[in-house]
């Protein structure tokens, strides 16, 4: 998935830095521009990513929903939905229940032998039959899996660009791929 970051600039900014680089004057954030949501309906979205969203205002998490409040290229308001399949944590590979998020791994081995005895683990990177994900895993809505994919962005501006041929392409700086 590809975010843009928009920011307020007033008339005139100019960047000002200091000796080793660092910007002395960073703009306002204003919102989250989405220019792709990824060829796929799944996403798994770092802690960083979310805890930061949410600090920032633009993710809200509740009722198994992660949404994203960012624009669109037209800027029109657009809520990206995704239900969270997997919060961070240790899951069952055998039958996908949350197990004890335990370092030592015991009390998950414990589970996986008496629930699933010598059945081979189903998930052949996960041998010992349980996995810890450090990412919330989720998966858009359908149909803003059909809008925002990659495919389907990239068809709507080949459009874009057919009808107006002048037209010049859209600066990609300040892009942020997940
Ligand atoms: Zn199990």
């Amino acid at each position: 998935m590809l975010l843009k970051r928009l920011y307020h600039m007033p008339e005139g900014w100019v960047a000002e830095r200091d000796a080793s680089g660092e910007l002395l004057n960073p703009p306002d954030f204003r919102a989250i521009s989405i220019q792709n949501t990824g060829p796929e309906a799944e996403q798994n979205f770092s802690r960083r990513i979310i805890e930061g969203g949410i600090a920032e205002g633009w993710i809200s998490q509740g009722q198994g929903k992660i949404t994203l409040h960012g624009v669109d290229g037209t800027e029109a308001p657009v809520d990206l939905v995704y239900t969270v399949l997997h919060m961070p944590g240790t899951y069952c590979c055998h039958c996908n229940m949350k197990l004890d998020d335990d370092p030592s791994g015991a009390s998950n081995r414990a589970h996986v032998a008496e629930r699933h005895g010598d059945a081979p683990s189903p998930d052949a990177q996960n041998p010992a039959g349980y996995r810890v994900t450090t990412a919330y895993e989720c998966v858009l809505d359908p149909e803003q899996h059909a809008r925002f994919n990659t495919r389907a962005v990239q068809a709507a501006q080949q459009a874009r660009m057919t009808a107006m041929p002048s037209q010049a392409p859209v600066p990609t700086n300040g892009t942020e791929a997940l």
